[in-house]
């Protein structure tokens, strides 16, 4: 555990003109201005996500930053602005009230609910025209930037159509064939087809292809970029910011702003969009620590992306989730609900995901109560150190909580997998589980489930054609009010 790379420090001093070391800036409190009234059309549209964020996350993060750095999240701050719109969001896929991420980003993408997993194809298997596809048609840049596989559900909603949202290495060939024209997340895999004659092929057709932050840095301004971090997921923020290998891995906050000096070059403007997807991931595992560091990155975000907005006011920003997940409270605990408040500073001494630390212990075969202990804050008495073991054994079942040993996002080499195979989403899973109970008592945070869940989630729009947010809508009207904003 070491402080950041010199080549971080530096990136941060050498972008000019856009804040990304401040955590919780308040340049934007009061220049923010009133373009709708002005300028009618937007001509770029910065559309910044989280992945899995119901409001329990996002006030749960709020909490913890009032409490570590005495100001609220850039987005409460945001939401206080006149200028800024707001709207609650129904978020439900074709045929259920419950989204997955494919369908949610297909409602956004093309204007239509599709069944949960489907990329852009409808009830019918008609495929349906995403919003680059428009957008590229009226000769706008799109780019897009995430911290999981840059093949995965949300970025792929934007620019792809495909029955199976797991059917990544043809939402990598559409990539290419579609020219989108910047890329900067995880899933190197997905590219590493025959020989890597995918990347040779997005190398012929002009783009720069680059896999740690000093080469983005070096190619920000090349054309065409394609920036693969990772084979799968980029690591937790947490992960990046604390554990020395990760160092050469960018934060969301840098790639955004390499893509925002990339793409504003583009005559006619630009579609981009930003997402922080493993605050769904951190959600799935019911990961305290981890949710809450990465919905801190995504705040960053924001500032970036109002900077940028207040600079050029041609530009539509909305900032929205696609679902809630894991239903992820602060609960009162303690004498008047006192214990609370300590259960933030409790929180801080996270210092590495659960899949970080299940990860050594993996590695390891059996568990490190030193390391642990460094980790997470938490001291580990015998009876745990016996069944984490039994769980490194695969011989810990926990039925009663209807726990069940999959990653809900892919790699289903090794679903159910659970008696037969060292399966790393089982031992992930029953390690995050069993702590859940340890983690209520001290830190008074609880989680209803694994799963996506169906509340109404917020948006917010500001800039060109931000005045016309309903106060309410459904997921798949967000398509229309982007496209008229951007009049495509
Ligand atoms: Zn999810």
């Amino acid at each position: 555990m070491n402080a950041p790379s010199n080549s971080r420090r530096n990136f941060l001093k050498t972008v000019a003109g856009i804040s990304v070391l401040t955590p919780f800036s308040t340049s934007f409190a009061e220049p923010l201005h009133d373009s709708h009234k002005t300028i009618k059309k937007a001509k770029n549209l910065i559309f910044l996500v989280v992945d899995g964020m119901g409001r329990g996350t996002l006030s749960l993060a709020n909490n913890f930053s009032n409490r570590q750095f005495n100001a609220p999240l850039n987005w409460v701050q945001l939401m206080n602005h006149k200028h800024v719109y707001s709207s609650l969001q129904d978020t439900a896929s074709f045929d259920s009230y419950v989204t997955d991420s494919a369908a949610a980003a297909s409602a956004w993408g093309c204007g239509v609910r599709v069944q949960n997993g489907r990329i852009n194809v409808d009830a019918e298997g008609r495929s349906i025209k995403p919003i680059f596809s428009r957008a590229k048609s009226k000769g706008k840049a799109v780019g897009l930037v995430t911290t999981t596989s840059i093949t995965h559900a949300t970025p792929a909603g934007f620019a792809a159509n495909a029955e199976s949202r797991y059917d990544q290495e043809t939402i990598a060939q559409q990539y290419l064939e579609r020219e989108i024209d910047l890329l900067l997340g995880g899933g190197a895999q997905y590219f590493k087809d025959d020989n890597k004659a995918l990347l040779k092929r997005f190398e012929d057709k002009g783009y720069s292809v680059v896999q740690v932050l000093d080469d983005l840095i070096f190619n920000k301004n090349r054309s065409k970029l394609l920036g693969l971090f990772a084979d799968g997921h980029l690591p937790y923020a947490i992960d990046r910011k604390n554990a020395q290998q990760y160092f050469s891995v960018p934060s969301l906050n840098e790639m955004f702003v390499v893509a925002l000096e990339n793409l504003q070059t583009s005559k006619n403007g630009f579609v981009l969009q930003v997402e922080s997807g493993r605050v769904d991931h951190a959600g799935h595992v019911n990961d305290t620590g981890a949710i809450i560091e990465e919905q801190l990155e995504f705040d960053r975000c924001i500032t970036t992306a109002i900077d940028f907005a207040n600079q050029s006011p041609e530009t539509l920003v909305i900032i929205t989730t696609d679902h809630g997940c894991g239903g992820c409270q602060l609960n009162g605990i303690g004498h008047r609900y006192l214990d609370s408040n300590k259960g933030m500073d409790q929180i801080l001494k996270q210092k590495a995901s659960l899949e970080y630390i299940g990860k050594q212990f993996l590695k390891l075969g059996h568990p490190d109560k030193e390391l642990f202990q460094s980790l997470m804050g938490v001291s580990l008495r015998d009876k745990d150190l016996k069944t984490i073991q039994s769980m490194l054994n695969n011989e810990y079942i926990r039925e009663e909580y209807g726990f069940v040993a999959r990653d809900p996002h892919g790699d289903t080499s090794d679903v159910d997998d659970r008696k037969t195979a060292k399966s790393k989403s089982y031992f992930l899973g029953n390690l995050a589980e069993y702590f859940q109970e340890a983690q209520f008592k001290l830190t008074g945070v609880s989680w209803t489930s694994h799963q996506h869940t169906s509340e109404l989630v917020d948006l917010m729009a500001y800039g060109p054609h931000a005045n016309a947010l309903p106060s309410f809508m459904k997921n798949y009207e967000l398509n229309t009010f982007m496209c008229d904003a951007l009049n495509i």
